[in-house]
């Protein structure tokens, strides 16, 4: 069986949120500390270079070695773990210290934890490009680097309770 890689980032992102459709206090405006995981997964890594292997020039037929030093996309890396921690704080800071309720995103649904995880899944997503097969890395425009696919989003309300989200 082939092995996936993955890596994982953390955020968060302080907000107001009440569910006015539960039966207990949480129908009242509260505030939480959210703390929100991303991760990405990679079933296959580009080659990094050999040790005595030129950077330059890329080799044709050989997808993924861009030929730059120093990239992810040689580094054996899913990504670069400071690229998705950028994507990961850009979606975040949208919520942060807001009334998570008056966003267009929950006129029709309650800011629940789930709610919530796919909202900055959709987000993450977006921002990794529509094609979840290959994207660029932030850092290097325009330079493809590993295949990857955004596997999860957990976003933690307290460190008892904590909602995910992911796609098949
Ligand atoms: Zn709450």
């Amino acid at each position: 069986m082939a092995g996936v890689f993955d890596i994982t980032v953390t955020g968060g992102f302080c907000a107001a949120h009440r569910l006015p459709a539960h039966a207990g206090a949480c129908a009242h405006v509260h505030g939480h500390n959210f703390a929100v995981t991303a991760t990405l997964a990679a079933s296959e890594l580009p080659e990094p270079l050999e040790p005595n292997e030129p950077a330059e020039p890329s080799k044709p037929g050989k997808p993924g070695k861009p030929g730059k030093p120093g990239a992810a996309g040689e580094s054996g890396m899913v990504m670069d773990f400071l690229d998705l921690k950028a994507i990961l704080d850009s979606v975040l800071c949208e919520l942060d210290h807001k009334d998570l309720n008056a966003l267009p995103e929950f006129q029709n649904a309650p800011p629940t934890a789930e709610l919530l995880a796919r909202h900055i899944f959709r987000r993450i997503k977006a921002a990794l490009g529509a094609t979840p097969a290959s994207h660029t890395t932030p850092g290097a425009p325009g330079m493809t680097i590993a295949p990857v696919r955004l596997l999860r989003v957990e976003v933690r309300e307290t460190k008892d309770f904590a909602a995910g989200y992911s796609e098949d």
